[in-house]
């Protein structure tokens, strides 16, 4: 164990966990497990507005189903719970309190409406970025502004205040990110953030970086989205004298869209068919569904294997990589700066992987359910010789299910398109004559069922290529499948008889009604 290797995901219950999050999360549990260190999971809430009930527990389930374990966190205690934010609300008030003490920070009392009013006003003048600022502050209503005996007689009144961070006026600040390398940022660019709310609570700028203090972490690695709030944490590490043991940063690049149009959003999954969360989420206040990887039928390792790759590449071209390989190639130095495209092809490609990867009989039972719920109960042994036929056709768990259907209930119905053109009326004789031959066979396993057929045929002078696609219609509906040979063997004598007979005058009746 590496007791100075202390790394934490931190995300905010806002709603469901973006894959990209859920890449943060895994980049930080590789980096930490490489390393003997802690993994941390820790709940920023402190935005009460943005609150979303049942979001904490998604993560949890996200983070649990994707076999990324925590060794401190939220649901599981450790050494500085509370690991919920809204639960340490006390903590952060004395920094806050601190940073005024030092000069770093002050008390502004302009309501919500007034810099709504400020905002409005420069708005119309043009000025469409009015901040909060080194320039802006002295015309506000604040503790620097103001009289000291006015905002003592304000506090004491119990008027409601907020502390802003004091952003000095042209200064450079440097931060050294692992990724990025120097990033340097001149304070003139950085508004006076708010650090601590009249509601009573820090906002995301104090409390992460307290409690990243408190909870000593060694690293911050987070999502590219936050690299512009990076200055200001430097500052407040700064200003709180703590910038000897500020962790070291690390921003990911963004996951972007398939075309690296700009990021990856829940709009792009749905347009293109794949999902951006890892769990299914149903939107508590509207109802809305969004798909989830795991109830789209996709393999936990899969979904890992391939958000790893989405920004870190490894020395080597290797590309399957289990957790286990994550950990030991994973590499910060690896990671690159530039966006990762969601490739969904590639995606795809590493779910079939894993799929084939499965034995059949772990692969029955994974789709079992999904029959019983459908009224069908077929035998787990008998199943298993279906998946194995098919599962070469499947990427998603539930492929398995629709392509072995046909093998546990008759077509409904026929996709006779396909044959229409070389249809001739004689065919259905044809088909008859085949079905007292398979009645005919005592020995019906693909291959003698494929040998006689060829030899009744060849006898017969009858084309393979004329009649073979209408059996693989009349036995499955479509033209899909497995060969004809091995669908027919497993459906087994009877019930091939019985589809040749039975849908023959379905069939007849499409194609020489077209004729
Ligand atoms: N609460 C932030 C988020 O939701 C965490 C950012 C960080 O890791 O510092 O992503």
């Amino acid at each position: 164990m590496n007791k100075n290797i202390r790394v934490r995901f931190a995300p905010s219950p806002t709603g469901p966990l973006h894959i990209g999050g859920v890449r943060t999360a895994l980049y930080n549990y590789l980096f930490a497990r490489q390393l003997g260190g802690t993994l941390i999971l820790r709940i920023e809430d402190t935005d009460q507005t943005r609150f979303y009930p049942g979001a904490e527990d998604y993560i949890v389930e996200s983070l649990t189903w994707c076999g990324i374990k925590f060794d401190e966190g939220v649901h599981i205690g450790g050494p500085h719970a509370p690991y919920r934010q809204s639960e340490r609300k006390h903590l952060y008030k004395q920094y806050a309190d601190l940073l005024v003490e030092k000069g770093h920070a002050y008390y502004a009392f302009d309501t919500a409406e007034e810099l709504d009013a400020i905002r409005d006003k420069m708005k119309a003048a043009g000025n469409h970025a009015w901040q909060y600022n080194h320039i802006t502050r002295v015309n506000m209503k604040n503790s620097l502004s103001l009289p000291s005996d006015d905002v003592k007689n304000r506090i004491d009144s119990g008027e409601p205040y907020v502390i802003r961070l004091k952003v000095p006026r042209n200064e450079e600040v440097k931060l050294n990110d692992l990724i990025r390398g120097v990033v340097v940022v001149n304070t003139n660019h950085i508004d006076d953030k708010v650090l601590y709310k009249s509601d009573g609570m820090p906002t995301y700028h104090l409390a992460n970086v307290v409690d990243d203090y408190l909870m000593q972490i060694s690293h911050v690695i987070r999502g590219e989205e936050w690299l512009p709030s990076a200055p200001l944490h430097v500052l407040l590490y700064k200003y709180l004298g703590w910038e000897d043991i500020m962790p070291s940063f690390a921003h990911l690049p963004l996951i972007l869209k398939p075309d690296g149009n700009g990021k990856l959003s829940k709009r792009d999954g749905d347009r293109l068919g794949f999902p951006v969360f890892p769990l299914e989420w149903k939107d508590p206040f509207t109802g809305e569904i969004s798909s989830g990887y795991r109830e789209s039928g996709w393999f936990a390792e899969a979904v890992v294997n391939l958000i790893a790759l989405l920004g870190w590449h490894p020395a080597n071209n290797q590309e399957i990589f289990s957790m286990q390989d994550l950990i030991e190639s994973f590499s910060l130095e690896r990671v690159s700066k530039a966006g990762a495209k969601f490739d969904v092809d590639k995606a795809r490609w590493f779910n079939q992987y894993y799929l084939r990867q499965q034995s059949t009989d772990t692969l029955s039972q994974l789709i079992y359910p999904k029959f019983k719920a459908e009224g069908i109960e077929p035998d787990m042994q008998h199943l298993s010789k279906v998946i194995e036929v098919i599962m070469e056709r499947a990427i998603y768990i539930g492929d398995l299910y629709n392509e072995s259907l046909y093998f546990f209930i008759r077509p409904e119905h026929y996709d006779t398109q396909a044959i229409a053109k070389k249809w001739k009326p004689e065919n259905a004789n044809i088909i008859l004559e085949i079905a007292d031959m398979f009645a005919s066979l005592i020995d019906f396993t693909s291959e003698s069922l494929e040998e006689r057929t060829k030899q009744w045929l060849m006898e017969k002078g009858i084309g393979i290529g004329a009649i073979m696609p209408v059996i693989r219609i009349l036995l499955t509906g479509s033209m899909a499948g497995p060969a004809v040979f091995e669908i027919a063997a497993l459906l087994g004598k009877e019930e091939s008889i019985n589809r040749l007979k039975t849908g023959l005058p379905e069939i007849e009746k499409q194609l020489n009604g077209k004729n």
